[in-house]
């Protein structure tokens, strides 16, 4: 590997790990000033954003440890086959960044991951030494999302939760026959082996500290893990089915997903072009549906059409409300909040809104106008003071009216 000066690692360490998605800025507008005019970029390496446990949005260093892999994931572009330019820091210069970035207040936390170099456990153990020298030798208390490598000693895995905030354990693809076929070194059983111990583990941490206020924390922003969407042919039905197995069962605090992005000199099992970007948006709104809007995985996996896909042009409530229009529309000033909640366009704010205040009075359409985006939108799916939807509900045409019109979704289109 070519003598190459941290300046010129950062570019292509920050560079590697912008496939790793712990944020969830995407879906914009490609724009950058690096020619010289304008300033700022929508497009930049290195800094991402995350949410704290108590809902700050924290700014961290993003960067991989090295780039190089002896693994071979079809869908990566560090894999040992893809001829990228590699580099790798020591464990000191990760160190010596973010404490440099964090003093210049740049930063407020670091995100490391890396791909595998020597051996599982070699890795491991320098992600492990990044986090404790930042904690032990120099007392930092920022944020630290650690990416562990789950074939590594568990207990290697294990010593990463004593020093990061959160932890996270890629399952990759939504299916075993996925995973096979893309990422052959992985074993699906492992990774989720991997993810069990770290619930425990985060569990136990939990109730020590519970009964004893100076146990160590242990990973308090608990464990997330990463899907790959677009890579291989499982339908949107199949990642929501393995999303909410993956909450279920390993007690996630996220699930992200991340629209594969075709790589140079890409093996020819990958797709060619990248799945649109709105499809990953789709995903995280029915991630949403069922994290915060009482929706069962069955009900999302319902508003698919009949390839399993979640539809581009509307958001997967008005989708499953346009599927299911015997339950609209819903009384707002009497309506239980779980109905309430299942009204397109109106979000959990809003809905907290309306049912604090129909202990008052009574609610018009205009007052629940004022609390969403488009009234248009909702309007067939309510009842309120002074408005009832007549027919409007069993219109044949009803997709087409609350549709948002096409200029909207430009915003977000790849
Ligand atoms: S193990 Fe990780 S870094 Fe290595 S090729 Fe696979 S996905 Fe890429």
């Amino acid at each position: 590997m070519a003598q190459l000066d941290t300046r010129q690692k950062l570019a292509i360490l920050a560079d590697a790990a912008k496939y790793d998605a712990s944020c969830a800025s995407s879906g914009t507008k490609k724009r950058d000033s690096s020619g010289g005019k304008g300033i700022g970029s929508t497009e930049g390496m290195g800094i991402c954003h995350a949410y704290a446990p108590d809902g700050r949005c924290i700014s961290l260093l993003k960067i991989l440890l090295t780039n190089s892999c002896i693994f071979d994931c079809h869908y990566c572009i560090n894999r040992k086959s893809s001829n990228v330019r590699r580099a790798r820091f020591t464990a000191r210069e990760v160190v010596d960044l973010t404490l440099a970035f964090y003093k210049r207040n740049y930063i407020e936390g670091l995100f490391l991951s890396s791909g595998i170099i020597g051996s599982s456990n070699y890795t491991m153990e320098q992600i492990v030494e990044v986090a404790r020298s930042l904690r032990e030798d120099h007392d930092f208390r920022g944020y630290i999302h650690l990416k562990t490598i789950p074939d590594a000693d568990p207990e290697l895995i294990h010593k990463a939760g004593l020093y990061a905030d959160r932890v996270s354990i890629n399952v990759e693809l939504p299916t075993e026959k996925g995973l096979k076929r893309l990422a052959p070194e992985k074993d699906g059983a492992r990774i989720e082996g991997a993810m069990t111990g770290m619930k425990a583990a985060i569990a136990d941490g939990k109730d020590a500290k519970a009964r004893y206020k100076s146990a160590p924390s242990f990973a308090p922003a608990g464990q997330s893990t990463q899907m790959i969407v677009g890579a291989d042919d499982a339908d949107d039905g199949a990642i929501i089915r393995k999303a909410s197995r993956l909450y279920g069962r390993f007690n996630l605090r996220r699930v992200y997903y991340s629209a594969f992005s075709p790589i140079p000199d890409a093996s020819a099992v990958l797709p060619l072009q990248r799945p649109p970007l709105m499809r990953e948006h789709r995903l995280y709104q029915s991630d949403w549906l069922m994290r915060f809007y009482g929706f069962q995985p069955g009900e999302v996996m319902a508003a698919t059409d009949a390839a399993g896909m979640l539809p581009l042009d509307i958001d997967p409530k008005l989708a499953w409300a346009l599927k299911f229009r015997e339950h609209f529309p819903v009384d707002v000033n009497r309506a239980p909040r779980e109905m309430l909640l299942r009204v397109p366009g109106l979000g959990v704010k809003a809905v907290d809104r309306i049912v604090a205040s129909r202990r008052w009075r009574r609610l018009t359409l205009d007052d629940v106008g004022r609390l969403t985006i488009s009234v248009a939108k909702i309007r067939p799916f309510i009842v309120a003071e002074g408005w009832r939807p007549t027919a409007l509900i069993d219109r044949a045409d009803l997709a087409q009216r609350v549709k948002p019109k096409k200029e909207q979704l430009e915003l977000f289109a790849a």
